[in-house]
This record gives C-alpha cells, sequence and structure tokens, in this order.
C-alpha cells in the first residue's frame, strides 16, 4: 500500500494510474462499516483508494473535533490488510492552508435533519469532498446509507455540478445488537452502549408498524418517541419518516420512506435509519 501524504504526492500517484478508481473517503478510526466500503470498491475497481481526514470545517464550534477519536497506524494496519492501493492521509494545513475561502454549498435538502441541527455541518462536507473528488478523481466514490442524509447531499453536488464519477451508497453496518457501527461508539460507556441499542429498536418498531399496514407518519414517529422515552439516558434530537429523495416530511406514508433519527446518549449524539419501501 502507498501512503500519500501530501496533494502533489496523491496527484502524482493518480497520475500514474490507469483504469477505474474506486474512492472511499473517511474520517478514519476505521470499523466493518468503512471496511465494506472499502471492499466493494475493490471488487468493482482496478485500484481503491481511501482518504483519512478528520475534516474540521464539518464540526460546529460546540461539537467533538478535538476528541474525535483517532488512531492511523491502526487505520493504516486494516487498510493494508484489505490490499487498498493508496491511503491519502493529509494534514488539515494541506486541505485548509492560510487563507482558503473557497466553499461548495447544496441547499434545500440541507436544511432539514442534520443540517438542522448542525447548521454548517454540510457546507464543510461538501466543500471537503469535492477536493477529495478533485484530488482524486475517481471513477466511483463510496458512502454508507447509516449517513443517508449525506449520501443524497453528495449525490446531489455530483449532479448539480456535473462531477465526472458515480456515487455508489451501501447499507448500514450493524453490530451484533443492532447498533450502526460508528466511529463514535467508542464514547460510549457500558450503561450508555446498552442504551444505544434504543436507536435501532425504534427504527425496527417503524418498520414493524408499517409492516402492519400503519400509514399515518404522525402516529408512527410519536410511537418512536414514545418507545425512546422509556430510555433515560437518550435525549430525542429528532425522530423523522420522511420522503426517501427529498427529505420532506411526510404525513401520510404513501411513498417510499426514510425513518431517521439523531438521539443523545449521554454526551455522545447518534444517528440511524431504515428505509420504509
Ligand atoms: P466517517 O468516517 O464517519 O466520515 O464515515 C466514512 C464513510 O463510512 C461514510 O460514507 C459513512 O456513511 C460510512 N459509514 C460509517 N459508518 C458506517 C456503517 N456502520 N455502515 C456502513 N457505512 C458506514
Amino acid at each position: 500500500m502507498k501512503i500519500a501524504r501530501t496533494i502533489a504526492e496523491m496527484k502524482t500517484l493518480r497520475r500514474s494510474l490507469t483504469g477505474s478508481v474506486g474512492f472511499v473517503p473517511t474520517m478514519g478510526y476505521l470499523h466493518e462499516g468503512h471496511l465494506s466500503l472499502v471492499k466493494q470498491a475493490r471488487a468493482e475497481n482496478k485500484t481503491t483508494v481511501v482518504s483519512i481526514f478528520v475534516n474540521p470545517t464539518q464540526f460546529g464550534p460546540t461539537e467533538d473535533y478535538a476528541t474525535y477519536p483517532r488512531d492511523p497506524e491502526h487505520d493504516l494496519a486494516l487498510l493494508e490488510k484489505e490490499k487498498t492501493d493508496i491511503a491519502f492521509i493529509p494534514s488539515t494545513d494541506e486541505m485548509y492552508p492560510k487563507g482558503f475561502n473557497s466553499w461548495v454549498e447544496v441547499k434545500g435538502i440541507t436544511d432539514r435533519l442534520e443540517g438542522a441541527c448542525r447548521p454548517g455541518h454540510f457546507k464543510g462536507v461538501t466543500t471537503v469532498v469535492a477536493k477529495l473528488f478533485y484530488i482524486v478523481e475517481p471513477t466511483r466514490a463510496y458512502f454508507g446509507q447509516k449517513d443517508a442524509q449525506q449520501a443524497l447531499v453528495i449525490k446531489k453536488m455530483v449532479a448539480d455540478l456535473n462531477m465526472n464519477l458515480e456515487i455508489v451508497v451501501l447499507p448500514t453496518v450493524r453490530e451484533k445488537d443492532g447498533l450502526a457501527m460508528s466511529s463514535r461508539n467508542t464514547y460510549l460507556n457500558p450503561e450508555e452502549r446498552r442504551a444505544a441499542t434504543i436507536l435501532f429498536k425504534a427504527l425496527l418498531l417503524a418498520r414493524e408498524r408499517w409492516h402492519q399496514g400503519e400509514t399515518n407518519a404522525k402516529s408512527l414517529r410519536q410511537e418512536m418517541i414514545s418507545l425512546i422515552e422509556k430510555e433515560p439516558l437518550a435525549k430525542i434530537d429528532y425522530v423523522s419518516i420522511a420522503d426517501t429523495e427529498t427529505l420532506e416530511e411526510l404525513s401520510i406514508i404513501d411513498r417510499p420512506a426514510l425513518a431517521s433519527l439523531a438521539v443523545r446518549i449521554g454526551k455522545t449524539r447518534l444517528i440511524d435509519n431504515i428505509k420504509l419501501e
């Protein structure tokens, strides 16, 4: 595996490649969720590139940028094991040199859900992902359904700006008890880790009630909220049942829907979603 630590090094490596390039952007502290994207990228492309960059511009001022878990040596060992061809690990100064002042912003869809709770978050995401796409020039880039709104926002950016690549979205990888894998799960103490299963339980409840024929989205949201409120360590940011494409909240589930939620377990903010379709 080759390691590029500067943009110039990454671009030089890119110039030497022929054939398709699969790209997996990450913030590191890799788990099986990330590795599922790497495996698929490897299966579908001649060359696989994985970036590790904890992007400061997508964190709000009171969020966990400083404490976000980092373990680059372990990440590199995992990527080596997955036979990744190139790891791109730029520094913050490399990606945001002094005077940096250009931004990529998708409007509309970013106003809802995560965008509403985390102002500026998606502007940071689209800016860094656009930069990474210009640097790596992938044929395909791989994202997780775990961050469903992020995947929609990236697809919209790629379509609106005529970027020449395919976005592939892959299913959420979960722990045995259903908790969606996340680098942030490491923040949870044992009691919080047990309480965190409430997110997936609420999503399963939504799916089960919908399978039983419940199409009233308001009642469904209320049932999910009532279940989550039974968990004393959980504090709801939002519970949503929305159109899978526009993320507009539904009153009646008369089309493919996304049940999604953000819940704080102690100080840790977790998100998850499930499709109703
Ligand atoms: P992150 O390092 O959290 O920025 O995530 C990098 C990529 O991995 C994003 O496309 C995420 O959606 C994806 N990802 C994170 N967790 C999971 C998971 N549990 N299952 C599948 N993909 C995931």
